[in-house]
C-alpha cells in the first residue's frame, strides 16, 4: 500500500512561510526587497501597530500586467531568473518565487498595481485563497496591503513581541535598505507618525544623515579602494565617534545587505587600536563583486551568503579603512605605527 502524496500548494505555502515570514519586518522586508527589484524611485511603508494591524508598501516601479498580478501569488513564480545559469549570476534581490506565496498563506493581501499599458488590476486573496480579481488600479507601480497576519498560524501569532519590539525589527531593516539604496526615496510611517524620510538623491552621506543625524554624519570619512576581484567603498566615523554596539556596521554586497561576521570584524580591526575596548565604528561597507563570487542561495532571507576569497576581501576592507583613517591625519603620529 502507498503512504505518500504530493501535499496542495496551500499546505505546501504555509510551511514555507515559516522560514520566509517570521514577523512583520520580514514582510516589509520581501515587498520593500520586491518594489527595489521593480526599479522604484520612491517606496512608501505604511505601518499600523507595528504592521501586526496593516503592512502598507507603495512603490512608483514597473508595476505588473493583470495576468501576472495573480501569477505572482504562486509558488515558484518569478520574473527574475529562468534558468540555471541565471541563479550564479544574480542581480535582482529575489530570485526564489516564494515570498508572495508565502505571505499570502498566512494573511490576507490587497494588491494594486498597474504596469502602465493597460488599467490595471486589483486582486485580493486570503490564506491563499483569491477572493477578488477586477480591473482597478490607476497610475503606474504598485501597493501591496497586508492585514490579518497569522490569522491562521496562532502560534506564530503568539510568538509576536511588543510594538516597540516589532516596530525596532522594521526601522533597522529599513534603515539598511535606505543605506544600500541611496538612489531610492524611502517613507517609513508607523500609525500617523514619520519615523523615516530619506531623500533619494544618490548620496549615501545624506542618507547616513538622514539615519543617523547630520552630527554623525559630519563626523564620517569615506574609503574607497579595490583590486582584481572586488571593489570597497562606503563611509565610516572618526574613532572619537563610536558605540557601544557593533549592529551600526552595515556589509551591503552588490546592494544586498548581509550579514557576516568576519567581515563585521574587518571593519572593526582596521579601527581598533584607535578605539577603547567595547566600542565601535557606525560604517557602511560597499562591496562590488561580481556575482559568480558570490552564492546568495544559502538561506531563504539571503541574509547570509557565500563569498569566494573571502579573507582577500576582509583584508581588502580592512586596508581601505585604515588607509583613510591614517589620510585624515586625526591619528597622532606617535600611535599611527601600532
Ligand atoms: P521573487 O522576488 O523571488 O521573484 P516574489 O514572490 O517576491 O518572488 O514575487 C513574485 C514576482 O512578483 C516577482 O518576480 C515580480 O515579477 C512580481 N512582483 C512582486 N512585487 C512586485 C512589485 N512591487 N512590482 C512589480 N512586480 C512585482
Ligand atoms: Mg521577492
Amino acid at each position: 500500500m502507498n503512504h505518500i502524496h504530493i501535499m496542495e500548494d496551500t499546505l505546501a505555502n504555509k510551511i514555507a512561510a515559516g522560514e520566509v515570514v517570521e514577523r512583520p519586518a520580514s514582510i516589509v522586508k520581501e515587498l520593500v526587497e520586491n518594489a527595489i527589484d521593480a526599479q522604484s524611485t520612491q517606496i512608501e511603508v505604511t505601518l499600523e501597530e507595528a504592521g501586526l494591524t496593516s503592512i502598507r508598501v507603495t512603490d512608483n516601479g514597473k508595476g505588473m500586467s493583470e495576468e501576472d498580478a495573480i501569477r505572482c501569488f504562486e509558488r515558484h513564480a518569478t520574473s527574475k531568473i529562468s534558468n540555471e545559469h541565471d541563479l550564479f549570476r544574480i542581480r535582482t534581490l529575489g530570485f526564489r518565487g516564494e515570498a508572495l506565496a508565502s505571505i499570502a498563506a498566512v494573511s490576507k493581501v490587497s494588491l494594486w498595481t498597474s504596469d502602465g499599458e493597460d488599467q490595471g488590476t486589483v486582486v485580493e486573496i486570503e490564506g491563499g485563497k483569491v477572493l477578488k480579481h477586477e480591473p482597478g488600479a490607476l497610475r503606474k507601480g504598485t501597493d501591496f496591503t497586508i492585514q490579518q497576519l497569522f490569522f491562521n498560524t496562532p502560534a506564530r501569532l503568539k510568538y509576536m513581541k511588543t510594538i516597540q519590539t516589532e516596530l525596532g525589527h522594521t526601522i533597522d531593516l529599513l534603515n539598511r535598505l535606505a543605506l544600500s539604496h541611496p538612489d531610492i526615496a524611502f517613507t517609513l510611517t508607523h500609525d500617523q507618525h514619520q519615523i523615516l524620510r530619506t531623500s533619494g538623491s544618490g548620496n549615501l552621506l545624506r542618507v547616513l544623515s538622514d539615519i543617523y543625524g547630520v552630527s554623525v554624519a559630519r563626523k564620517m570619512i569615506p574609503f574607497e579602494k579595490e583590486d582584481a576581484d572586488f571593489k570597497v567603498n562606503g563611509f565610516i566615523t572618526l574613532p572619537e565617534l563610536n558605540r557601544a554596539s557593533k549592529n551600526y556596521v552595515s556589509l551591503l554586497m552588490n546592494g544586498r545587505w548581509i550579514k557576516s561576521y568576519p567581515g563585521t570584524q574587518a571593519v572593526i580591526d582596521a579601527l581598533h587600536t584607535y578605539l577603547p575596548i567595547g566600542r565601535f565604528p557606525i560604517a557602511v561597507v560597499n562591496i562590488m563583486a561580481d556575482p559568480i563570487l558570490t552564492d546568495v542561495n544559502v538561506h531563504p532571507a539571503k541574509r547570509h551568503i557565500r563569498i569566494s576569497k573571502e579573507s582577500e576581501l576582509f583584508t581588502l576592507i580592512k586596508e581601505a579603512i585604515r588607509e583613510a583613517i591614517q589620510k585624515a591625519s586625526i591619528i597622532p603620529d606617535a600611535i599611527k605605527k601600532e
